[in-house]
């Protein structure tokens, strides 16, 4: 561990915030002015450093290009009503980025490394965190291979940077999901538990396909027998049966969401049944048949709530109940919401000010 982080700062000569219009933010298609680069070589990470946000050379040879060494975490800033910005539990994303550089032998990043980098570069670009409702600052982190070499073999040099986009409300609409039981996400043994890359490239084209069928989202089930519930590729996935909180376990094949961690905190807090263990398909399915799914939502960072109205399952679709009348999971995305922009105590330690 170093014991101070030293980031050399190069600032933009004009910043391009004029281009941002707050009431209409495309999603992840303008990016703050700059951005953390730091270089791993000789055995450690090395030229922290915080530059104008640019485009990268590159060798064609590059490892992670053709093997996808690469890792990534999501996370995000909000103002307060005062202005201040706002990070939500980040040392949690620290933690998983090294729970994921350890699968994909990527060095580990020390956290203060990470944390020092992530609050100059959210602090410098603080007039790129939007401050109108359902808005903020989306932050990448991202770990790749940059060894000059297409042999397979563990790689020796690396890069770490950061990148900062402003967001809008990421789902606008509730969801159609679709239990796949054709194709898989993670298997036992492989990488469904890190954020890195191949987990998503190997998911678009089954998601391709769900799309053309009428769906927003997959719900993957396990690898081996299908007939459980894991979680929906970049959201985990809860039920409400019975007036029980009912969501799969984390394991090798799911990703331990940091959402999924804060909704069932809270959920215990309040009083709320909670259980934590495998869901079968069979159960969601008898549960929708009779209408006796209360709720069921996506949870991540990106929506923070993403609502279920149906589930299609085989030749099925089940219309679930009226969006409107989910009380926990509409009580949650508000207190989660209040929580991140400081307008309510933060009695849990969730939130960092930069
Ligand atoms: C990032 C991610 C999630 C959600 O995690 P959060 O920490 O809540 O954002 C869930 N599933 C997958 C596969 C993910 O990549």
């Amino acid at each position: 561990m170093i014991d101070t982080v030293a980031i050399e700062v190069q600032k933009v000569a004009q910043s391009r915030i004029s281009e941002l219009d707050e009431n209409n933010i495309p999603f992840a298609r303008i990016y703050s002015d700059h951005m953390f680069v730091a270089d791993y070589y000789d055995g450690a990470w090395q030229d922290l450093r915080i530059i104008p946000y640019q485009s990268l050379p590159m060798s064609p040879a590059n490892m992670a290009i053709h093997y996808g060494v690469s890792i990534f975490e999501g996370m995000k800033a909000h103002k307060s009503e005062d202005g201040e910005v706002i990070l939500f539990r980040p040392e949690r994303n620290a933690q998983r980025l090294n729970i994921s550089a350890e699968r994909m032998c990527i060095p580990e990043i020390p956290e203060d490394l990470f944390m020092q980098a992530l609050t100059d570069l959210v602090g410098l670009d603080s007039q790129w965190v939007p401050s109108k409702p359902n808005t903020s600052l989306y932050i990448r982190p991202v770990v790749f291979a940059t060894d000059e070499y297409i042999g397979i073999k563990a790689p020796e040099r690396f890069r770490f940077m950061i990148i900062t986009c402003p967001v809008g409300a990421y789902y606008s609409a509730p969801v159609k999901v679709k239990i796949e039981t054709s194709f898989v996400r993670a298997v036992e043994g492989g990488t469904g538990y890190a954020k890195t890359a191949g987990n998503y490239a190997a998911s678009l084209y089954p998601a391709k396909l769900a799309k053309e069928q009428g769906f927003d989202q997959l719900v993957w089930t396990d690898g081996k027998t299908h007939e459980y519930i894991e979680e929906s590729g970049t959201m985990n996935v809860m039920f409400i049966i019975d007036n029980v909180l009912i969501t799969a376990p984390t394991s090798g094949t799911i990703l331990n969401g940091i959402t999924r961690d804060s909704v069932l905190t809270l959920a215990k807090e309040w009083g709320v049944t909670v259980d934590e263990r495998p869901v079968r398909v069979a159960e969601i399915v008898e549960a929708a048949r009779q209408n006796r799914i209360q709720e069921a939502f996506g949870v991540g960072t990106a929506a923070t709530i993403a609502q279920i109205s149906a589930i299609g399952f085989e030749d099925e679709v089940f219309e679930l109940s009226e969006v409107a009348n989910r009380k926990f999971s509409h009580k949650v995305l508000q207190t989660l919401d209040e929580i991140k922009t400081g307008k309510v105590e933060d009695k849990f330690g969730w939130t960092l000010k930069v």
